[in-house]
């Protein structure tokens, strides 16, 4: 088993990671080391001494190279390592997009040689950095600048081909060191994103549970407890995580690395990802058709979060399962567990409370204010379920719509 112990891991849940690992016998995961806190950024000269690592490139774009690069290219300069930095260009509407100008961009400013890539910054330069890092085979240290995602340790790389999303399955970090300095920094809307992907978690928790009840679907007891474990405490610390404060910070980043090494563990998303996900996927293609300008990933989730359970609530209070007619797929299932299905959405907390603590942190609360269309929501509720071969509540009750169940959406 090729598991390090990981550095300065203070609060990252790394036993129960581990316990997942043997649970589900994933020997051949590598877990990265991981070091949430302030001063991250000077650890990174020993680290890369210690793996002996002296051709290093740093991967930035014009924001996360004045917070953190040009430092991080001094220091690890000033331990003699030949640094080549590449700064990833944006498109029209000033954004770096993980597509195949950027993937490109990078690939030709590679140096021949190289021992490690550094990907320093939030969630899209990770993507680019991952995909490239595992086709040249070169591993890869992640410097997250935003505690925006949580993406940062996992091997799928949601990349963007001729306008359409695709994940692509490629390769994980070997670290990751995350100043929190630098994360104090960071503009808000991007930790307020960071929070909105773990609110996410209240929707995709409940759906694994509801397909695997109904479809069978294989589910992890522990992989379960620790994302929502890691979803209660940044709703515990959401007044410090606003405030931007250390504690809050350090919090927020810890949730989101163990909700990415318990997608890394299960090598899927499920625990993490639900309708709420297929929502924010749908709104994304619609915008990348329209080649406007790209939206934060939690901001999206958070917002699709507080829709999903507003509807699964009125779902609840609306369906009559004992007229429910037996041509519906999985109704027999459906029966058995409509008195747990309907207990565990009704202890969700409603939209409204939701709103509320995505709007604390400074986030958009409403699809109004993401700028998303009340079309565009009803088109997201019909279709979405169709983007992934998954069993969730928002494909169940798009089942009994086509029954002619009068659903409110
Ligand atoms: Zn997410």
């Amino acid at each position: 088993m090729n598991i390090s112990k990981g550095v300065g891991c203070a609060k990252v849940n790394i036993e129960v990671i581990h316990q997942l690992i043997n649970e589900v016998k994933a020997e051949n995961i590598m877990i990265p080391e991981i070091v949430i806190e302030k001063g991250a950024l000077q650890q990174i000269t020993s680290y890369v001494k210690s793996k002996k690592f002296t051709k290093l490139v740093l991967v930035v774009d014009e924001n996360t190279k004045n917070v953190a690069g040009q430092a991080l290219k001094r220091l690890l300069e000033n331990e003699k390592n030949l640094v080549t930095t590449v700064e990833l260009k944006p498109n029209q509407h000033g954004q770096v997009i993980a597509n195949e100008e950027t993937l490109v961009q990078l690939l030709v400013e590679m140096p021949n040689e190289t021992h490690v890539i550094l990907a320093v910054g939030s969630g899209t330069i990770h993507d680019v950095v991952r995909f490239v890092s595992f086709k040249m085979n070169i591993p890869f240290i992640s410097v997250p600048t935003a505690a925006s995602v949580d993406g940062f340790t996992s091997k799928g790389a949601p990349l963007i081909f001729k306008g359409f999303k695709e994940t692509i399955q490629t390769a994980s970090p070997l670290a990751v060191f995350a100043d929190i300095s630098v994360l104090k920094i960071a503009p808000r809307e991007m930790t307020a994103a960071g929070f909105g992907d773990m609110i996410g978690k209240y929707t995709s928790l409940l759906d694994w549970k509801i397909s695997h009840l109904i479809a069978n679907e294989p589910y992890n007891k522990l992989a379960a407890k620790l994302t929502k474990k890691s979803l209660e405490a940044c709703v515990k610390y959401v007044h410090q995580i606003a405030a931007h404060e250390d504690e809050g910070l350090k919090i927020l980043m810890q949730s989101l690395i163990e909700s990415g090494l318990v997608m890394l563990v299960l090598d899927f998303s499920r625990p993490a990802s639900g309708s709420e996900h297929h929502l924010s996927h749908y709104w994304e293609m619609e915008l990348l058709k329209n080649e406007e300008k790209q939206l934060l990933h939690g901001a999206k989730v958070g917002v699709a979060s507080a829709i999903i359970v507003d509807l699964y609530k009125q779902f609840v209070a609306n369906f009559d399962i004992n007229h429910a007619s037996s041509n519906y797929i999985h109704i027999e299932h459906i029966r058995d567990h409509w008195p747990k299905m309907k207990q565990m959405i009704n202890e969700l907390p409603n939209g409204d409370n939701i709103r509320s603590l995505l709007k604390e942190v400074g986030g958009p609360a409403t699809s109004k204010e993401l700028n998303i269309s009340d079309q565009l929501v009803r088109d997201s509720l019909n279709e979405a379920y169709h983007l992934r071969d998954r069993c969730t509540g928002l494909l169940l009750i798009n089942q009994f719509k086509k029954h002619n169940i009068n659903i409110p959406i």
